[in-house]
């Protein structure tokens, strides 16, 4: 189909060239500097698609979206794809052979994974409202919601432990992936015009997310206790 597009193996139901291009560039400089993650990518994201119209106001604030895909979830390929992740893991956990991994087991494991909201796929969905926004924020959206996409249990987990909080520790690690593929800069100056849903401290910022304790966030997006100021 004509208004369909394929951009680094990804599908693009965007039409508007600006968002295509920067598209592209997001994901040529993930693949560059860091091919294991975009192959993670290359597995959950089914595409990059407008916010649905009923989420796209001026009023949601809401510029980006990760959104899983129940469809895609509960299709016998991801099933397919899932169990061989289960069986990979297995095997390596054990140095076994993946051909000789009993089925029950990877059924167990694989059951497990199909409970776990960081395994299933789904789609970057964007605001239309960025179609005449700077590249710069641009990207920095595209960054950060493929950065929600890599987000795995691991990730989360430990930084939930330091700050005691889903939705800072999911941010934290959005963030955590855009920067460490190079969005940074784009991230650091979009971030004083990011609506609630999208709020997380930056590197060597001193926060206080809950008038309670303050924490030091790292280069890696951890969260350190500190001491707040007087
Ligand atoms: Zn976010």
């Amino acid at each position: 189909m004509r208004h369909i597009a394929r951009i680094e193996g990804f599908t693009c139901y965007i039409q508007d060239t600006r968002v295509r291009d920067a598209i592209t560039i997001v994901l040529r400089q993930i693949k560059e500097r860091h091919p294991k993650d975009f192959a993670r990518l290359r597995e959950k994201v089914r595409g990059f698609r407008w916010l649905p119209r009923s989420e796209d106001s001026q009023r949601s604030g809401t510029l980006g979206q990760w959104m899983t895909d129940d469809r895609a979830k509960n299709s016998a390929a991801f099933k397919e794809h899932v169990e061989k992740l289960a069986r990979m893991e297995i095997a390596r956990s054990y140095g076994f052979n993946p051909k000789s991994v009993h089925p029950e087991h990877v059924r167990l494991v694989a059951d497990a994974k199909m409970q776990d909201r960081h395994t299933w796929p789904g789609k970057v969905a964007i605001s239309r409202r960025l179609i005449r926004a700077p590249r710069w924020r641009l990207l920095a959206v595209l960054a950060h919601e493929l950065g929600h996409a890599a987000t795995n249990e691991d990730d989360l987990n430990t930084r939930f432990e330091e700050i005691g909080n889903s939705e800072w520790a999911s941010e934290g690690c959005a963030d955590y992936y855009a920067y460490r593929w190079g969005f940074g800069r784009e991230i650091r100056r979009h971030s004083p015009e990011r609506d609630f849903g999208h709020h997380g401290g930056l590197p060597g910022e001193i926060i206080n997310p809950f008038n309670k304790t303050w924490f030091r966030v790292t280069r890696n997006f951890h969260y350190h206790p500190v001491d707040g100021p007087e």
